[in-house]
């Protein structure tokens, strides 16, 4: 089988089924480690992942931060706290974590390739039968697979030569991200500050090092000039986060992707399936990606191990559903958050009562962590107990 991508989802996905033992080709346009536009703070779950691939001592390893709370400030400066109660959020620099999961993969019996595009899919009929890949002197090959795993990221061309890629019309919004050195002490919590025309995040990823995501709605500003430009003028509309980084020394340059949000019609076909941003990504703000890209691809090397099996045709028709009652509850829960995010008038009127609802707050905190079941921010007593007045 063939695995197009070496993100998370791809290294996950990769890594379980070598273990499985299947024989597992990896490839990658990138040569790792390679940086990828992300804030890079994740669910304290994704300490699962690590503790399921075996990668938790090499996690620790390598420079991370623990983070205990994320502040969320509403354009008025009122705010509340999500505590990760029970443990910590991680932060960790995606060219580490990335690289870290993809040697896990090839340890584990992937073959992994760097510097190999995927530029189509080889059909028969609508099944799909392989890849069309170029390495660096370009010349295009077939490769021929059982099982094509489309996890390359938001702009997957697996998704697109299957013409399953969507473009939602909300949230559109475009995401730019730096590194500070020398910020403020944000003493081991990260901050969210949401205004009328988009947010900013701020928090720290190791040691000197601190990590700024900031989400432009494209609906009510126009981005124009360098990416450099466009993030500096956009910092000085966040006052709160900047006010972390009056001393701070810009290192590298500022990334962007946007929009950012992009959905699939499907996920799986015969001999073919999505995971990770592939599969659909709506926003970043709940640390939402990383941990959902590696949990999507447990299930899918899972569910793909036992289809590889049964030989002939690889069907997946298990895996939409399976991952509609993994995911889906958590994507409708990232879907309100972001209503008060688009809407900051919603977060005016729910900032105060939360700060002074420590159940509320909680269930939230360990919904938004993983922790606990998403439906429990889903009942009528929830909402009530949060929003009522
Ligand atoms: C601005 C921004 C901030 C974010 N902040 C956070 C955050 O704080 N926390 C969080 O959890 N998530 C965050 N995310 C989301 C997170 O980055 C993604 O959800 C996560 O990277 C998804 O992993 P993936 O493996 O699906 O894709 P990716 O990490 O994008 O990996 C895809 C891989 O596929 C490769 N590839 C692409 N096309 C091809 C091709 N044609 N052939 C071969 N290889 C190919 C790429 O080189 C890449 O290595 C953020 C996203 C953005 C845009």
């Amino acid at each position: 089988m063939v695995v197009v991508g070496g993100g998370p989802a791809g290294s996950v996905t990769a890594a379980v089924l070598a273990a499985s033992g299947h024989d597992v080709l990896l490839l990658d346009r990138a040569r790792f480690p390679r940086d990828k536009t992300c804030t890079e703070f994740t669910s304290p779950e994704l300490v699962r992942v690590l503790d399921t691939l075996g990668v938790r001592a090499g996690y620790e390893a390598n420079p991370h931060a623990r983070l205990s709370a994320m502040e969320i400030f509403a354009p008025s400066g009122a705010s509340f706290r999500i505590e990760y109660e029970d443990a910590p959020a991680l932060a960790m620099r995606r060219r580490l974590l990335d690289a870290l999961l993809l040697d896990r993969a090839r340890e584990l019996g992937a073959e992994v390739r760097e510097g190999v595009r995927v530029r189509g899919l080889l059909m028969g009929g609508r099944r799909v039968e392989g890849v069309v890949a170029a390495g660096a002197d370009g010349t295009e090959r077939p490769i021929l697979a059982r099982l094509v795993v489309g996890a390359d990221g938001l702009h997957s061309v697996v998704a697109r030569e299957l013409g399953v890629h969507r473009a939602p019309l909300w949230p559109r919004r475009l995401g730019l991200v730096a590194h500070f050195e020398g910020s403020e002490e944000l003493e081991g919590h990260g901050e969210m500050h949401v205004r009328g025309h988009g947010y900013c995040g701020i928090a720290p990823v190791h040691e000197g090092m601190t990590s700024v995501g900031i989400a432009l709605d494209l609906t009510r500003c126009r981005p124009r000039g360098s990416r450099e430009e466009l993030f500096a003028r956009a910092l000085r509309s966040f006052p709160g986060a900047r006010r972390h980084l009056e001393r701070a020394r810009m290192v590298g340059g500022v990334s962007g992707v946007g929009p950012m949000a992009r959905s699939a019609s499907r996920v799986a076909g015969d001999g073919w399936a999505l995971v990770g941003d592939a599969a659909g990504f709506f926003d970043p703000f709940t640390g939402e990606g990383i941990y959902r890209a590696c949990r999507g691809a447990l299930l899918l090397g899972e569910i793909a191990s036992s289809a590889l099996r049964r030989g002939g045709v690889v069907q997946m028709e298990r895996y939409p559903r399976a991952r509609r009652a993994e995911l889906g509850h958590k994507s409708l829960v990232v879907a309100l958050v972001q209503l008060c995010v688009s809407y900051p008038r919603l977060l005016e009127y729910l900032a105060p009562r939360l700060r002074e609802r420590g159940s509320a707050r909680s269930t939230l905190s360990r919904v938004v962590g993983d922790r606990a079941d998403a439906r429990r921010a889903l009942v009528p007593g929830f909402v009530l107990e949060a929003a009522g007045p």
